[in-house]
């Protein structure tokens, strides 16, 4: 059985680990307010997805100062 000849350093190690974190989530356009939105997600702006209303967004309310 094949065996690693030199020991991975730790930099080494968790650097590839964590490469998939480095990588931001696709970001595109909601066709319908133009704004971003994570790729194959309703748009957290106006809840549309695939050209259809799947959920209400409520209206922002305003910040109360304590
Ligand atoms: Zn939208």
């Amino acid at each position: 059985m094949a065996l690693p000849k030199k020991r991975h350093s730790k930099a080494r190690v968790k650097s590839s680990r964590q490469f998939w974190r480095l990588n931001s989530p696709a970001l595109v356009r909601c066709p319908n307010c133009g704004n971003l939105r994570v790729s194959h997600h309703i748009c957290p702006n106006c809840g549309y997805y695939n050209e259809r209303k799947i959920i209400e967004i409520k209206e922002k309310k305003k910040k109360k100062k304590k």
